[in-house]
Formats: C-alpha cells, structure tokens, sequence
C-alpha cells in the first residue's frame, strides 16, 4: 500500500466514523492528522518519542531501538495509533499547531 492508497483507507475510514460514530474509536482528528498535508508533519516530529522509551531484550540486556517499532521503520508511512492520538491530543492542548507549515 503507498502512502495515497493509505491517505484513502483513512478517508474511508473517516467515513464510517461518520456513519458509525461509537464503532470507530479514532478521533476524528486523528484520522485528519494521518493524511496530507499533516502525515509528514507529525511524524517529522513523532510526538511519542518525546515521552515514550523503547526498551528491547537483546541477550540479558536491554537496548533503545529508534522507535518502538524497532530500527527499520519508514516514519513517512507510519499509522502508529499512538503518533496520531498523541498529536491530535498535543494540537488539542495547545502544545502544536499542525496547520502550521513547517
Ligand atoms: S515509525 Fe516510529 S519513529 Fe517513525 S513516526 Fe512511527 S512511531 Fe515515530
């Protein structure tokens, strides 16, 4: 699936939410927030790793990878629930404006 594809799944999505308001968990913003323009300005900035710590076990120790979803991530394709949760949840409290360009 490429990122248009994904842009139109969410759309679809937000859709049903429409039709379907208590079976579609997502916040509509958040649904907003995982299609162009605004995708790649949160995950520019992936909020999560902000207050997240990823610890892996490797052997008996742990080690942080990139992201919680390990070293070999494309954050331009990410649908993480957690990105987009947390970044309509930081533009909702005025810590964000993801309308800015930029
Ligand atoms: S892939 Fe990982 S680092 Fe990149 S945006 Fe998604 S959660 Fe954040």
């Amino acid at each position: 699936m490429d990122n248009e594809e994904r842009a139109e799944a969410v759309r679809i999505v937000m859709a049903l939410k429409k039709k379907y308001p208590a079976f579609v968990r997502n916040h509509q913003r958040h649904l907003e927030l995982m299609i162009p323009p605004y995708a790649d300005r949160v995950t520019a900035v992936c909020p999560p790793t902000q207050a997240i710590l990823s610890l892996y076990l490797e052997e008996n120790q742990f080690t942080t990878p990139f992201c919680c979803h390990g070293n070999d991530v494309e954050c331009n394709r990410c649908g993480a629930w957690v990105v987009f949760h947390s970044a309509a949840k930081m533009e909702q409290m005025g810590l964000v404006n993801w309308e800015a360009n930029g």
